[in-house]
């Protein structure tokens, strides 16, 4: 697993773009308010995809997470929400249709 840190673009806190770290999801967890976590699946086609789990030390509501724009750590592009938010820190699952072609 990867963990990728979170940087605000904007005042609002709401767009984000992100950097592949070197932490520890245990380091994350204390040191960064928000991240990314990676995960790999198999699509349909048996192709090795990357998706991300957003993940926030404050509780967060449903509808702050969906207002989150988050930029792909490997090509910059948007990433879009595919899954939904599991509890108040286990947030959206994304998915990027740019990488996602390759
Ligand atoms: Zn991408």
């Amino acid at each position: 697993m990867s963990i990728y840190a979170m940087h605000r673009l904007n005042k609002e806190g709401t767009v984000f773009s992100t950097s592949t770290t070197s932490y520890t999801k245990d380091y994350a967890e204390r040191a960064l308010p928000l991240y990314l976590a990676d995960q790999l699946i198999e699509d349909d086609n048996g192709r090795i995809r990357r998706r991300y789990r957003l993940h926030s030390d404050k509780p967060t509501t449903i509808d702050t997470a969906l207002s989150y724009d988050i930029n792909c750590p490997q090509c910059g592009n948007r990433l879009r929400q595919i899954g939904r938010c599991l509890n108040a820190h286990d947030l959206g699952l994304y998915r990027c249709p740019n990488c996602d072609k390759n």
